[in-house]
């Protein structure tokens, strides 16, 4: 029986990738990517006689159509998404009218670029004692945001927030994390093609500057904002270790020299 799958493609260098997605790449008979962020290197695995062709310039309908005839004609089927198929994907769009069809569906999820961002900064989204909460989110742009989940509400949590499709936003980024309480000191992490080889930028600033050094530098799409109070925590020389590797702490699978056995 034919299948489609929904491959996460990970931020843009190929060898982000999982294992599983490449095998199915290899596999595919037909693969239809995102062109705009999905790097063209990862279709390096596709087998000779695969077609293979960039969903730019369509619409949902049109994409939707192209699956569906390949997945009829008994096809193993590929959408390739960048980063994570189910993080702002239209992943359900696709997958319903698949569903009406009777046409098998999987999904393998991929890295998703607020993760590879992170690492490109060297940064951790969680620290012990300074937050332990991220939020994945998007400024209000042309795709309204749900009651509660305007900027302002969300700051107000002042843990992470990893801002995707909200670069050219950026002042109203600043002003609704100063109407939060943030102060304009708040360090802020840009980061442009993440994990792509030769093109990736980690511009870092504060809420205040943040916006005049994303135009010097030309950033105004393909980017990842991470606003947090973890970031720069590579320079702190104070800092809350975490409960995970202390001696004294003991979670199931090691037992501490003294203390009782909590939940890390
Ligand atoms: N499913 C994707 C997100 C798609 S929405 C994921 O999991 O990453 C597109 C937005 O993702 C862009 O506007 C940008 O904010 C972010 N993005 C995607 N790839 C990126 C990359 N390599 N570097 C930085 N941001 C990226």
């Amino acid at each position: 029986m034919s299948k489609v799958w929904f491959v996460g493609a990970g931020p843009g260098d190929p060898e982000l990738i999982t294992v599983k997605g490449r095998g199915l790449i290899e596999q595919a008979d037909a693969i239809l990517f995102a062109g705009s962020l999905v790097s063209q290197a990862a279709m390096r695995w596709a087998k000779p006689g695969c077609a293979v062709e960039d969903s730019k310039g369509m619409d949902l309908e049109q994409i939707v159509a192209w699956l569906i005839d390949k997945a009829q004609n008994g096809q193993t089927v590929i959408r390739l998404q960048t980063g994570d198929p189910g993080l702002y994907g239209a992943l359900i769009e696709m997958v319903q009218p698949l569903d009406e069809q009777g046409i098998e569906v999987g999904v393998v999820p991929g890295v998703s670029s607020a993760m590879a961002s992170a690492a490109a900064g060297v940064e951790s989204l969680t620290l012990p004692e300074v937050t332990q909460t991220v939020i994945l989110t998007r400024v209000e742009g042309r795709t309204p945001m749900p009651e509660g989940e305007s900027l302002p509400e969300l700051a107000q949590h002042h843990c992470t927030l990893c801002l995707f499709l909200s670069i050219t936003l950026l002042k109203k980024v600043q002003a609704d994390l100063l109407e939060a309480g943030w102060s304009p000191d708040a360090p802020v992490l840009v980061v442009h093609k993440a994990s792509w080889p030769d093109e990736e930028k980690v511009i870092r600033g504060t809420l205040n500057d943040i916006r005049e050094k994303c135009r010097a530098e030309k950033i105004n799409s393909q980017a990842m904002i991470i606003v947090s109070p973890t970031i720069g925590a590579r320079d702190w020389t104070e800092l809350k270790k975490s409960k995970l590797y202390d001696k004294n702490f003991s979670h199931r699978f090691r037992k501490a020299t003294h203390k009782t056995v909590h939940e890390t």
